[in-house]
């Protein structure tokens, strides 16, 4: 696990105002990763950090005299269209990028440095983005009880999550084509259902359209092919996290996924927010990952000291709808839920682990989505499956509209930050993804 440095030090403060307004997402503390560019122009896409509402440019800032050594071989790498060579030069470079950075934009930066930096800055407002990196493959885990024991018992009608469920993190491999930017909008997907007691499938529009709440897990230097990552050195590996929308086509998944799982009720769409928050910034923010002594203790391979006492990571999550009519009559989103992300039941290092356990290579770049995250009390899953009852019991938006599943026009908001006392508040900023109707 990162230790904690300078860099995390509550009482510190950026020069530039808008990092240290409270509840800011991006104080200095922070310094997430994305790539953008400014809306609207050709300019080629670069690697860029967030400070209060402005981003550093980081192909500006690599050629000026500002950085040297390893930060600045780091803000090379991350000045190209896509974060995969930079993610590949491994934790000390990206600490070193980190670091300088830091030391540039906080209170008392020599003036020169400052001028410097001031011109590679521009307003978040203006910016654009795209994925932040290529993304090789993408695979989806399933790693939160209290939504497993929910779905299970909506949709399979059973009384407990499979066996496998509290011996290894489960997951299916999923498809990276369709993994777009927050502000992404995508059709409601046609495709096979078999209504209940109906003896053929219909060909139809998707009626059970849904959003799972996931985190992304960024892959940063890979393994060779047959050598395993252990836990050890798991989060070693992982660059950062992103927020993680995994719309889910309910009443197609149903029919389709025996015996080998998810397949077009998950290809069509996925929504990632920009910024990627690192593994150092979420330092502050690590808890215990606990495993009740009742249920299956992990096997060797997915098990270590360090896991124990700082696997799980406190980032608080919330789900907002915008309905197409909320947003014609200027009204803001409904929120649907909230909850954390130290529930999950795997950690980030043991999904890691278990990936790579049988030799699977992983490369820089790679995509894991969380599963989907649902705390454990009323108002904490992250489906809206759950949060309806399978469309039983319509959720209320607050001003006279309910959604049991969503319509077309819907947008969902995932929000997610990090706070405690002592420490800094950490955001991730949002992720906005819109249905639009099916193409018949
Ligand atoms: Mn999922």
């Amino acid at each position: 696990m990162t230790a904690l440095d300078h860099t995390h030090d509550v009482n510190a403060h950026s020069w530039l105002e808008s990092a240290n307004a409270a509840g800011a997402d991006f104080p200095i503390q922070n310094l997430p990763f994305s790539v953008f560019r400014r809306r609207g122009t050709q300019q080629a896409f670069r690697g860029g950090v967030a400070i209060g509402d402005q981003v550093v440019d980081l192909a500006a800032l690599a050629a000026t005299p500002a950085l040297e050594g390893a930060a600045l071989q780091a803000a090379r790498a991350a000045a190209q269209p896509a974060l995969n060579d930079f993610f590949a030069l491994g934790p000390a470079a990206w600490r070193a990028l980190r670091h300088a950075l830091f030391a540039l934009l906080k209170d008392g930066a020599a003036p020169g440095q400052l001028a410097l930096l001031r011109d590679c800055l521009v307003p978040q407002r203006e910016a654009e983005h795209s994925v932040p990196a290529r993304i090789g493959d993408y695979t989806d885990f399933y790693t939160s009880l209290d939504h497993a024991l929910n779905c299970t018992r909506l949709l399979l009608a059973e009384g407990d999550v499979t066996p496998n469920f509290r011996w290894l993190p489960i997951a299916y491999h999923g498809r990276a084509s369709t993994i777009g930017v927050s502000g992404q909008t995508f059709r409601r997907p046609m495709g096979q259902v078999m209504p209940p007691g109906a003896k053929a499938p219909l060909y139809q529009a998707c009626a059970r359209m849904d959003y799972e709440l996931e985190l992304g897990i960024w892959i940063g230097q890979g393994n060779a092919a047959g050598e395993p990552i252990a836990m050890a050195q798991a989060e070693q590996h992982v660059f950062g996290i992103c927020l993680l929308n995994d719309w889910s086509a309910r009443d197609i998944q149903v029919w389709e996924m025996a015996p080998l799982g998810p397949f077009l009720a998950k290809n069509f769409a996925t929504t990632i927010s920009p910024w990627i928050v690192t593994m150092d910034a979420l330092a502050p923010y690590r808890t215990a990952w606990p495993r009740p002594a009742t249920d299956p203790q992990p096997l060797d391979y997915l098990d270590s000291p360090a896991n124990r006492e700082a696997g799980a990571i406190d980032i608080r999550l919330e789900v907002w709808l915008e309905s197409q009519r909320a947003r014609q009559e200027g009204r803001g989103p409904a929120r649907l839920s909230s909850t954390s992300f130290r529930h999950q039941y795997w950690s980030v290092a043991q999904m890691v682990a278990h990936h790579t356990m049988g030799g699977c290579a992983l490369n820089p770049g790679d995509l894991l989505g969380s599963g989907t995250i649902s705390g454990p009390g009323p108002g904490e899953a992250g489906a809206l499956l759950e949060l309806a009852s399978a469309g039983r019991n319509p959720v209320p938006l607050g001003d006279g509209d309910e959604r049991g599943f969503l319509e077309d026009g819907d947008a969902v908001l995932l929000r997610g930050w990090c706070e405690k006392p002592g420490a800094a508040r950490i955001g991730f900023g949002e992720s906005r993804g819109t249905v639009l109707a099916a193409l018949r």
